[in-house]
């Protein structure tokens, strides 16, 4: 039982809620280590038990200023096809009450099908993606539908009008070349010397891989790449952010290599500050 620090409420007595956390326990397009499939569990563990109190540190209040629900897990344990169009549906569902979706993950590879679905309700979208890496190889192995490969499809099938990345500190040059020839603006570590600001046209979907927190703040993901944001600079980046957000996600929380449970905490602290900007932009 899960109680997102006070503030969850139950989906049946608020059937016009605001706010919908599913998650997807999946991580067979993991590259190198699985693990993931265990992130939403973890992050529910971590947002319970009176450790945290429901409101963000710009003041709203989780609880009382809005209505989050928590819809469980798609069902992630048959084909990936079939969990990825779970995925898609589950998005779209929320989207149809009017409704911002909230995705725990689970690897990367499951943004591309919740991202299909925002793009089914919103045709100009923008995309920010937090992430070390930049997610844009063509393919990996092979495998176009790896966790490394999410931001190329995204581009390629035009869900996202622009897509600006932040934390990218592992960019190969083929995803260079790719990054350059569709259009996505990168915000590489290397570059950054004080807060981006970041400001989007159009209605906005968060993608956070929690790898792009240095392994400092987060040593729970399967890709330790130092040099990495602190969880200080990842949340003044979502408070200073122009945007109406209308869904993200937080993906790759490796909870076997979390002992300490310091990343499923930050990914709650990303999720309150985040869900706190869809309350108020
Ligand atoms: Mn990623
Ligand atoms: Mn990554």
């Amino acid at each position: 039982m899960s109680d997102f620090a006070g503030a969850l409420k139950s989906a049946e007595d608020h059937p016009d809620y605001r706010l919908a956390v599913i998650g997807v326990p999946f991580d067979e397009k993991s590259s190198f280590r699985r693990g993931a499939a265990g992130g939403p569990a973890a992050i529910r563990a971590a947002s319970t038990g009176k450790c945290y109190n429901p409101c963000t540190e710009l003041g709203v209040d989780l609880e009382t200023d809005t209505v989050l629900v928590d819809l469980g897990d798609v069902d992630a344990s048959g084909d990936v096809d079939k969990t990825f169009m779970r995925t898609e549906q589950a998005v779209a569902r929320i989207l149809g009450k009017k409704a911002v979706p909230i995705v725990l993950g689970g690897d990367h590879s499951i943004t591309l099908h919740a991202v299909r679905a925002m793009a089914g309700r919103f045709p100009d979208l923008d995309v920010l993606h937090f992430d070390a890496h930049p997610d844009l190889y063509t393919d990996l192995y092979g495998d176009r539908l790896s966790h490394a490969c999410p931001m190329m499809r995204i581009m390629e099938e035009g869900l996202a009008k622009t897509l600006v990345q932040a934390g990218i500190r592992a960019a190969s040059n083929d995803q260079r070349a790719n990054a350059a020839k569709a259009g996505v603006r990168m915000i590489e570590m290397k570059d950054i010397r004080e807060t981006p600001a970041l400001e989007f046209r159009n209605p906005l979907y968060v993608s956070f891989d929690l790898d792009a927190l240095d392994p400092a703040f987060a040593p729970g993901v399967s890709h330790l790449e130092p040099g990495g944001l602190s969880v200080r600079q990842a949340v003044a980046i979502i408070q200073a952010l122009k945007a109406r957000i209308v869904g993200f996600d937080i993906v790759e929380l490796n909870a076997a290599r979390d002992p300490s449970g310091i990343t499923a905490a930050a990914a709650f602290k990303l999720l309150k500050e985040l869900a706190g900007r869809v309350v108020r932009p």
